[in-house]
This record gives structure tokens, sequence and C-alpha cells, in this order.
């Protein structure tokens, strides 16, 4: 890394884009960047490993080229269950009519289709709901056995080969890696990935078999998009290092009139454990082909930042949409906007859990309150694992944090949360150094100009996790000194 430590953005909510083939050439990857996309995520439902290989290399490039830490995270596919092929590559199902899958691998026609998915039939009941391609087509089970479910078709349609099927009512008995996501998981961890994101997360177990897989190689997010998922909400939400409302599956899975309702509440959940939550899907979805977003959209996400979601998502929008570099300058002008409003920290409040009692909680509401006095130019946090970090993150203040750290991997981690401008710098020994580091550290930033104050958190002795436990104000231009 050089020492230039590329300024602060200016805004506390990130900007997620997904990369693919309108938007992974190191051009564009920077083309991106400058615009404000402060995460890049490889989606593993798309692209070989060699695409995603180059993709890392050309973010990795950029990074030592900006002197800041960027986050990749990869977006493991999932078990998505997918119904076999037809003769004919699609049928027309008519309401009313029978239609039957099964384990057969043969090709299916207008009245049934192969479902090679044993552990469905296994789990399946009279009555439950089959949806087939996002939901377009709808199957009701009326007889079912251990290789085979008669349905009934409720919402009728084109049914073509390889569609994915949703079943929302029964949680499934299936892993919560396939093989190809083990597969995708040692590539991308070989290549120094920094978040792993788990798809169709079902319960808290699947969240533990990816913590064990994982390692601490990187964080782990759970995507929320199952019913049984959000019934142990609280559970899995312990058990990540962070969230992600991924509202595509979710709206196909519920109702679509609960998917905002349920995006608050996964929001809060999150807020109120100090766990980084990302809003995902069709945030500017007309900017795929348009280079303005409806006005609804700009609204969607300007929701997100009220609500003091970390990060907002761009999909198909930067992956494969016409205005990838566009959408991002959308997104980033819009967060300012919002975070710009006089009301935006009074919404921002409303949605805070209660401070538990522990040092670190106290501390660190004590910085917030001191930052709010002092006018401050930003709360400074020295952190080894991220956790004095994280924990300043979670009380929004209403000042930047910066997060200095002598680790790389955490220093990326924590570019994916908010209010966070991280940079990584050498590991301070005596607290007599972090007057200096911070003050210093900040004006390169831009983040801070003679005269004004810094209040410093951080955990002694230094690399001890989660022992957040003093607070310093140091003014910049001036001595150092405890308050
Ligand atoms: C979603 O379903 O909203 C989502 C983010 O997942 P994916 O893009 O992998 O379908």
């Amino acid at each position: 890394m050089n020492d230039s430590h590329h300024s602060y953005r200016g805004r506390s909510a990130k900007v997620l884009a997904t990369l693919g083939p309108s938007s992974r050439t190191p051009e564009q990857i920077a083309d991106l960047y400058e615009a404000g996309a402060d995460v890049f995520r490889l989606n593993f439902s798309h692209g070989s490993h060699e695409d995603h290989a180059a993709s890392i290399a050309a973010i990795r490039a950029l990074e030592k080229t900006e002197g800041r830490p960027i986050p990749i995270l990869m977006d493991l596919q999932g078990p998505k269950l997918r119904v076999g092929k037809f003769k004919d590559g699609k049928v027309l199902l008519r309401p009313g009519q029978t239609f039957r899958l099964d384990l057969d691998p043969t090709p299916g026609d207008e009245n049934r289709v192969s479902l090679l998915h044993p552990e469905i039939f296994a789990a399946l009941t009279n009555g439950a709901s089959l949806l087939v391609d996002d939901g377009h087509l709808r199957l009701r089970v009326t007889r079912f056995g251990k290789d085979f479910a008669e349905t009934e078709v409720v919402i009728a349609g084109v049914i073509s080969d390889r569609k994915g099927v949703n079943v929302p009512d029964v949680t499934l008995p299936i892993p919560a890696m396939t093989e190809k996501d083990k597969e995708d998981l040692k590539f991308g961890l070989s290549q120094g990935v920094d978040w792993v994101a788990l798809s169709f997360v079902q319960r808290p177990e699947d969240v533990a078999a990816v913590r064990a897989a994982v390692n601490g190689r990187a964080g782990v997010v759970s995507k929320l998009e199952k019913p049984s998922a959000l019934e142990q909400l609280d559970a899995i939400v312990e058990l990540s290092d962070a969230v992600m409302v991924a509202r595509g599956d979710l709206g196909v899975e519920m109702p679509l009139e609960q998917v905002p309702v349920l995006q608050k509440r996964i929001i809060r959940s999150c807020r109120s454990r100090g766990k980084p939550v990302i809003v995902a899907t069709q945030m500017l979805d007309s900017m795929i082909k348009s280079p303005v977003p409806t006005r609804a959209e700009a609204s969607d996400v300007a929701t997100a930042v009220y609500d003091g979601a970390d990060a907002v998502m761009l999909s198909a929008e930067t992956a494969s949409g016409l205005f990838p570099v566009r959408a991002v300058a959308t997104m980033h002008r819009i967060i300012t906007q919002v975070e710009s409003d006089d009301h935006y920290r009074t919404y921002l409040q409303a949605n805070r859990g209660e401070t538990e009692h522990s040092s670190p909680a106290a501390i660190t509401v004590a910085a917030k309150q001191i930052a709010h006095t002092l006018g401050a130019a930003a709360i400074v946090t020295f952190t080894s694992s991220g956790s004095t970090t994280l924990r300043a993150a979670q009380e929004r203040p209403d000042v930047p944090i910066l997060c200095i750290t002598p680790s790389l991997p955490a220093g990326r981690r924590l570019g994916l949360v908010w209010g966070v401008h991280s940079v990584v710098g050498d590991f301070i020994h005596s607290v007599d150094d972090i007057g200096d580091v911070a003050v210093k550290t900040a004006v390169e930033c831009g983040l801070g100009k003679d005269g004004q104050a810094l209040v410093i958190t951080a955990g002694m002795p230094f690399g001890k996790v989660g022992s957040t436990n003093m607070v310093r104000v140091v003014w910049i231009g001036s001595e150092t000194g405890a308050v």
C-alpha cells in the first residue's frame, strides 16, 4: 500500500457494486471505484473462476494504486433448485391442469418434468406451493411420494428448461453448501476474498457450517431470503458477521407486500447487534437499460439509508447493465443527499437498539457524545480485530469513523461498514503514540484541520479482541493530551 490514504468520500452508507460482463475490465473497475463503489461483489451464480480471478487481480492492483483497502465479497450460489429440460425447450401450463414433477431424468412435456432433488419430495406437505421462474408460475401439491409430486397449476404460464424452483412453505433438509459452493469457496478463499455471502440460509446451523468452512479467513454474510430464516432471524444475525436483505428471492418466497416490512425488521435486528446489513436487489433496476432511475427507485435507496443500512447494493445494474458507472454515481448522490437532510439523524436514531451493559458499549456511547459536544472532525478507532470500529459504527455517530489498523484483512472487511474509513498503518506499541498517529492520518485523509478535535477509542492492551476500554481527545495542530 502506498501512503496517500485516498480521501474520505464524505458519506457513511456504502455502495456495493456487482461485477460482470459490463464492468470487469481493470479500467471499468477503476471507473466504478472513482464513481463511488466501496465494495466489489463477485456473483458465483455466473462467471468462471478465470473471470473472477481476473477481477480480483484488477481490484488488488487498484487497491495498490489508491493506497486504500478495498473489500471483495464473493456470493455463493447456494442450493438453488431447478427443474430439468423439456423435449421442446418449453411448454405452456394451463390453469387448473395437473402437472407432475419427478426423478425421471428424461426430457419433460406438458404433463411432467424432472426435478432431480429427492430431498424436496421427502419434505413436502399436501397443499405446499412450488414457485417456478421467480414466482411467475405457482403449483400446489395435491399428492406426493418419495420420488414424485403431483400438482395443480394455480398460476399458469410458460415453463422452460432449467427454470428455478422455490419451495417457501417447507424447511428443506438440504445442506447449506452444494459441491459447487464448496469448490467456489475454496477458490475464493485461496484468492483472499474478504467476505463470503451464503444464499438461501434456512437455519442457524447453515451459518455455523459456513463459518466452520471459512474458519476466520473471511467474514460471513447470511443472505436472508427464506421464510424459515426469518423465523430464527435473531439467532442467524447473532451467528453472522453481516447480513444481506436479498429482496429478489425474498419477494418470491414471501408475499411481496411483506418485503418492505421485513427489510426494516432485519435492519433493526442487525443494528441492535452491531452487525453490518446490506440492502440488495432491484434498487436502481431500471438503470439496467436507462441512464436515469425511476423516482420510486431513488426513494427506495433513500429509505434504506434513512433506516441506517450499512450498504446498498447494485446487481445487474453494474454487472450487465448499460450504465454501470452512472448507477454507482446515482447511488452516491442519493446517499449524500439523504445524509445531509436535517431529519436524517432523527430517523437514524429511531432505529437504534438498547445499549448493552459493557465497557465497549459505555466507551463508545461516550465517544459519540464527546465528538458531538466538541464538534470533532472524527472518531478514530485503533483496532486489530475490527471490534472497536464495529462497535463505534453501531452507535451511528454524527462524525466519520477513521479506523487505523495494522491488519490489512480487518481494514478491508471494515470497508463495508457504515461510516468507516479504514487505513492500514503500523502496529502501535505504545499508547503514547496514538495521538500523533491519529492526527497525522486524519489530516492525510482530509478528515480534519487545525483546531479540530479527534476522539480516539481503543482497547488496551492492543491486540486483545473486544476490549474497547479507552477514550481520549486530541486536537489537530496542538499538543496532544488525554481528557
Ligand atoms: C437476491 O435474491 O436478492 C440476491 C441478492 O441473490 P442473487 O442475486 O444471488 O439471486
